[in-house]
């Protein structure tokens, strides 16, 4: 099935979801990236964690139960952003609880989640968009972005970090980070009014980070270098980020993908501290 260098795919019976080898050894955390495996909603939902769109609001109660036993967690636990490709940021503690699984949502247009309580599970939703995890084992907080190219053009990775260090105390040497399965180098090609924005944020590395398709006036633009370059440019240490090397749409047999199937489901990461 699908084979990664930097992440770990996990198989729980037909339930199969993504986990990072360097969050998993802190013993602090769990957490997840699910994948379309593994869910009770019919094709071509199968395990969907979006609350909006056409499946039934129960399959998708009955979806989340899953992947939070399956990581040890607890579906009223989990808090689920309301995201609309901003960068605007949460913090959220216990009494947020439930939000958006087993009560309603509360928040609005938030695409960044930070919480330093245990057994608050932060959630963001995705299906191509790229996941952002935090964790800082010193000062035992953590933080979740969704990171689309308007957030990733937005630097919504920047802010997270500094929203830990004020929050949290966090200094960003200690943070370990990582970019989650989402949209490739390979796939994900854009107009070059998206290209340009790319280049005129991320000025010194434009080279690296976007390429000319062979379509003409296209371009494939690299989200998971330019979020890299967001998290280094903070003051995290190469060696504690983990970047996917798997992507959603070359996936899309494991993977909702928006831009290559336009799957209706959605994926969902989750980070909780223990
Ligand atoms: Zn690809």
């Amino acid at each position: 099935m699908l084979e990664s260098k930097t992440l770990t795919v996990q198989e729980e019976g037909e339930l199969c979801y993504i986990t990072i080898p360097a969050f998993e050894k802190t013993g602090l955390v769990r957490h997840c990236f699910t994948t379309r495996l593994g869910g009770v909603s019919p094709e071509p939902y199968g395990m969907n964690l979006g609350i909006s769109g056409a499946d039934a609001p129960e399959n998708v109660r009955r979806n989340y139960e899953r992947i939070a036993y399956a990581i040890g967690s607890f579906p009223g636990n989990l808090v689920v952003s309301a995201q609309v490709h901003g960068t605007e940021i949460l913090r959220v503690g216990v009494l947020d609880r439930g939000k958006g699984v087993v009560f309603p949502r509360e928040m609005e247009a938030i695409d960044g989640l930070i919480t330093d309580r245990s057994q608050v599970g932060l959630v963001t939703i995705h299906a191509d968009c790229v996941p952002l995890f935090f964790l800082d084992p010193r000062r035992k907080a953590i933080g979740l972005a969704h990171a689309g190219w308007r957030g990733t053009v937005g630097k919504i990775g920047a802010k997270m970090i500094r929203r830990m260090q004020e929050d949290f105390g966090s200094d960003p040497a200690d943070l370990l980070t990582a970019i989650g399965p989402s949209i490739g180098p390979c796939c994900f090609e854009v107009g070059e009014d998206v290209a340009q924005q790319f280049e005129s944020v991320f000025m010194d590395q434009r080279a690296e980070l976007i390429r000319p398709a062979k379509s003409s006036g296209k371009f494939y633009v690299d989200l998971w270098e330019a979020n890299r370059q967001t998290m280094l440019s903070e003051g995290v240490l190469p060696e504690h980020i983990t970047v996917t090397d798997l992507c959603t749409a070359c996936h899309s047999d494991v993977f909702h993908s928006h831009r290559k199937t336009k799957s209706p489901g959605r994926m969902a990461a989750i980070l909780e501290l223990i």
